[in-house]
């Protein structure tokens, strides 16, 4: 009781009011996506005792709450009315679930506004786009370093212009707009732009059908940085790669910075102008590999962070081990993945995993044939293949065979009973076990892990 006088005495204030405030706090913690989704729907009822009851929309969003926030919403109680207040929800209306479910999915849905091709006013950037969240592997560790680098000090290093290739979807347009935010972080007074190789083709020709050429090259020649990203798009027809041709010199003249991207090596963009090839050459080329599966589960994890989701380890491994093209696809199965959990109500399943995995139909069990799967197991381990076929029991070699059995169970078509047969005639119930035993040593062990690993990217690109 003496609490509830204390309460009453010192926070001296309405639940209204002291909600109000806890609003603000928890809009500078979190961002505001997840604020409006989860925050801005609950009413304060009651302050009694040292309780603050709220009301929620369903239960739902009290277990969402309960299980995400319950810390940060009691951390914001203790700075706006300095207890340690505890919560209780009240399920408030009985609106349907469906009546919140868009903003929901468009909460965890991890994705960017496409960055808006046509405003001069802006740099164009998207400020998703960060160094802070761009998550350092093996193989982009390079070109993150020349950006860095690039970012820190455009046009005054000798990476200009900085040119990053790599696949779709493995992250060159994070790191040129986080070379273009970084800039603008550090001096916002620079002219800072960020297009595509498309949109500078369609400004370009809009400007000659305006008769305002001029202002077209103005804009584009008074950048200190300017970054194009995918120039294998650029067009063909030379009076655009002249425009640009003559862009680039100018900036490259005045130390101001280029950066562009490609989704090949430079020397393989044909229908580019030999000129402007070997200008291209002046600076530095760096590309961008696919990431090892440390790398995915980082980034995994770190997308999770970033969304305020809570999913289990075994999963997120699942996910990087299933899905090893791009970075993209890794970000979509994630989103699928919550989209499922919160319409059906469940904790998040590895069958469920399984389940979006199939969905983003990584098509790699396609065609492969045990044959495959054991030339390139028995490459890895180093062990003849002949002897996947016979009886011998050596460590080395019996290990070797159940993980060309496991590879043969989870990627090939084939029945247990036929995988048996492809390894000396051998029986199904070896075959599970075999697949039960590496599962299991996947799991600890990270240098199998990436064996295996490697041998399923092996099998995709032999297809
Ligand atoms: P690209 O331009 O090469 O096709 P993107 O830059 O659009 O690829 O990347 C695809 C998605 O993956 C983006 O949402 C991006 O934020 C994310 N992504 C790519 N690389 C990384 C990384 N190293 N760390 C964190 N997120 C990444
Ligand atoms: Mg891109």
């Amino acid at each position: 009781m003496q609490r509830k006088s204390n309460l009453a005495e010192n926070i001296l204030t309405t639940p209204k009011e002291l909600w109000e405030r806890t609003s603000e706090v928890l809009k500078e913690t979190i961002n505001p996506r997840s604020y409006q989704t989860w925050f801005a729907p609950i009413q304060p009822l009651d302050l009694t005792d040292s309780t603050i009851i709220l009301g929620v929309p369903n239960k739902f969003f009290q277990e969402w709450i309960d299980n995400h926030y319950t810390k940060i919403l009691k951390n914001a109680l203790i700075q706006t009315s300095g207890y340690s207040l505890s919560v209780q929800f009240k399920v408030l209306d009985n609106k349907p679930f469906s009546a919140y479910t868009d903003n929901i999915i468009n909460d965890i849905e991890i994705k960017h506004t496409p960055a808006s091709d046509r405003d001069f006013s802006s740099s164009n950037l998207n400020s998703n786009y960060t160094f802070d969240n761009f998550i350092i592997g093996d193989g982009n560790k390079f070109a993150q370093a020349a950006a860095w680098a690039v970012s820190e000090s455009p046009g005054n290093t000798n990476y200009n212009p900085l040119i990053i290739y790599g696949g779709t979807g493995l992250g060159k347009t994070h790191l040129i707009q986080a070379i273009g935010n970084n800039v603008l972080r550090r001096s916002n007074n620079l002219k800072v732009y960020y297009t595509s190789s498309e949109s500078f083709t369609s400004h370009f020709i809009t400007s000659i059908q305006q008769n305002n050429v001029i202002e077209f090259s103005n804009f584009y020649r008074s950048c200190d940085l300017l970054m194009i990203d995918d120039i294998q798009f650029f067009s063909n027809k030379g009076k655009t790669q002249e425009e640009f041709f003559h862009t680039f010199n100018a900036l490259h003249q005045n130390k101001k910075q280029i950066v562009l991207t490609s989704d090949r090596p430079v020397n393989e963009l044909s229908f580019l102008e030999e000129r402007l090839i070997s200008r291209f050459k002046w600076g530095l080329v760096a590309d961008i590999q696919p990431p090892d599966l440390e790398t995915r589960i980082a980034i995994l994890q770190s997308k999770c962070e970033e969304n305020n989701l809570q999913i289990p380890n075994d999963i997120i491994d699942y996910l990087a081990v299933n899905l090893t093209h791009n970075i993209r696809e890794l970000e979509g199965a994630l989103t699928r993945l919550m989209a499922q959990v919160l319409l059906t109500h469940t904790e998040p399943t590895l069958e469920l995993a399984q389940k979006v995995v199939t969905e983003i139909g990584q098509p790699i069990s396609k065609g492969i044939t045990i044959d495959q799967i054991i030339q390139l197991t028995s490459k890895a381990f180093d062990v003849p293949q002949e002897s996947f076929m016979k009886k011998s029991r050596t460590k080395d070699i019996a290990f070797a065979r159940q993980v060309a059995m496991y590879l043969s169970k989870e990627l090939s078509k084939f029945s247990t009973t036929t995988i048996g047969l492809h390894f000396g005639g051998r029986d199904h119930s070896t075959v599970i076990y075999a697949h039960k035993v590496i599962e299991g040593q996947i799991k600890i062990d990270a240098i199998l892990r990436n064996k295996i690993e490697e041998i399923k990217r092996m099998l995709q690109y032999s297809r």
